[in-house]
């Protein structure tokens, strides 16, 4: 099934109606379920995105009529599954607006993503004393790679500092960017706080002093318009999980230049053009970042994700999230006893809160017993919460199918916990 819009509504500059989220929402046969036997309300997106029809439609047609390996055979079905899989790889370009479908590189997610470039980027291009850049808020999949790469090199690893409200401090990025800057890694939007950082200025600053920068769009790409092109980064990466795709699934975009001049990730099948014992010469882009069978599959479901975020519109699902954001925002603020983590002035979907009465753990199972699923947790993102002083949070993470009236239920599940544990 899938979904039109009107004509009217297809206007790029205002928010989803109320009666086009009804219609979203019947794209999505996960919401039928009743966990403990009331209606799902399903808050955990920025964890994993449920997955709309034409998602499972076009995986479920690959498997039962399309099935067959990549690049190899020369018969009817790998043929198809060949030309699935490319267009999948171009429907990825157009919406991150990449120069070239070849700078498009299937990955398992965001975190194999940033493997790559630390693995291949890294270790030809940083050396001892060398510095690489983060941020306090990426989460452990932006942190980890680095500083194994630093270990395996005698690199600095460096952290731009945040505030109190969660944001970056950007007066204090001239400081931590020198000459010995070789990468700068953040991440588009933080997971755990939800805000939104300027990596158009940060991409700027780090390209005047020669370093190449890495977005994780892991939070953003499913929420925001990406063009990496305007951004002018030179790494992004993001997951399909989070973008209503399949899981095991994700997207590495490398400006060619880049991708040309690096080594191989993994050596195998399909990232070769021959292979002798003397010598292997590699495949061209992209092929050389794909060794062995793909997830054609997830590629395929992903590339029906993206069909489904441009049906939609992306400028029209940011503007929705923002509003419900708002919502939930003015609401949870004005309970005694709730302090929400992450309050800068731009945010992306995310609701991370703390009560006075209730460890995360509890408020998380209580919501639970009335259908409502939070995350309650660390969120892969420690020195946030060592930052904030807490051991975790309770996440709220809205999706383009979210309504005021769950948030209203979540707000009522808040009071219950109150009357519970006060
Ligand atoms: N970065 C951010 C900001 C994330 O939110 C996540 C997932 N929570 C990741 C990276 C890692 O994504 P994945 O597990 O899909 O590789």
């Amino acid at each position: 099934m899938t979904i039109t819009l009107d004509r009217e509504t297809i206007k790029q500059d205002r928010a989803l109606t109320t009666e086009e989220v009804e219609r979203l929402r019947n794209e999505f046969p996960i919401l039928r379920t009743r966990p403990n036997g009331k209606p799902l309300i399903y808050f955990d997106n920025a964890a994993t995105s449920q997955k709309p029809y034409r998602v499972l439609c076009a995986i479920d047609k690959y498997y039962k009529n399309q099935n067959a390996n990549v690049h190899r055979g020369v018969h009817f079905l790998s043929e198809i599954a060949t030309s699935a899989y490319e267009c999948a790889r171009k429907k990825v370009q157009r919406f991150l607006n990449a120069n070239l479908s070849c700078e498009i590189v299937f990955t398992r997610g965001t975190t194999e993503g940033i493997n790559l470039v630390s693995n291949s980027y890294g270790r030809k291009n940083v050396k001892a004393g060398d510095e690489i850049l983060i941020s306090y808020m990426e989460h452990h999949s932006n942190i980890v790679p680095w500083q194994m790469l630093c270990e395996n090199t005698g690199a600095v690893l460096k952290v731009l500092p945040i505030n109190r409200e969660g944001e970056l401090i950007l007066d204090d990025l001239e400081n931590l960017l020198s000459p010995r800057t070789k990468i700068v890694a953040i991440t588009h939007v933080s997971n755990a706080l939800g805000t939104i950082n300027p990596i158009k200025r940060i991409i700027r600053a780090a390209h005047e002093r020669g370093a190449v920068v890495l977005i994780d769009a892991a939070q953003s790409a499913s929420h925001l318009p990406i063009d990496v092109q305007d951004l002018g980064c030179d790494f992004l990466v993001c997951s399909g999980h989070k973008m209503y795709g399949p899981t095991g699934i994700g997207v590495l975009y490398g400006r060619a230049e880049l991708l040309d001049s690096m080594p191989p990730y993994q050596g195998g099948g399909d990232m070769i053009l021959s292979v002798r014992f003397d010598k292997t010469t590699y495949n061209t882009l992209p092929h050389k970042f794909e060794a062995g069978t793909p997830h054609i599959a997830g590629a395929i479901g992903l590339g029906a994700a993206i069909e489904f975020l441009n049906s939609v519109g992306m400028k029209r699902i940011e503007a929705y999230e923002r509003q419900l954001l708002d919502y939930a925002t003015n609401i949870l603020k004005n309970i005694d006893g709730v302090h929400i983590i992450g309050t800068a002035r731009e945010k992306a979907g995310v609701l991370s809160f703390y009560m006075d009465c209730a460890h995360p753990h509890d408020i998380g199972q209580i919501l639970d017993s009335l259908g409502i699923a939070v995350r309650a947790g660390h969120h892969c993102a420690q020195p946030v919460m060592e930052f904030f002083g807490v051991p975790a949070t309770t996440r709220a993470s809205f999706a383009l199918f979210n309504t005021r009236d769950e948030i209203d239920a979540l707000a009522a599940g808040i009071l219950k916990v109150k009357e519970i544990f006060e």
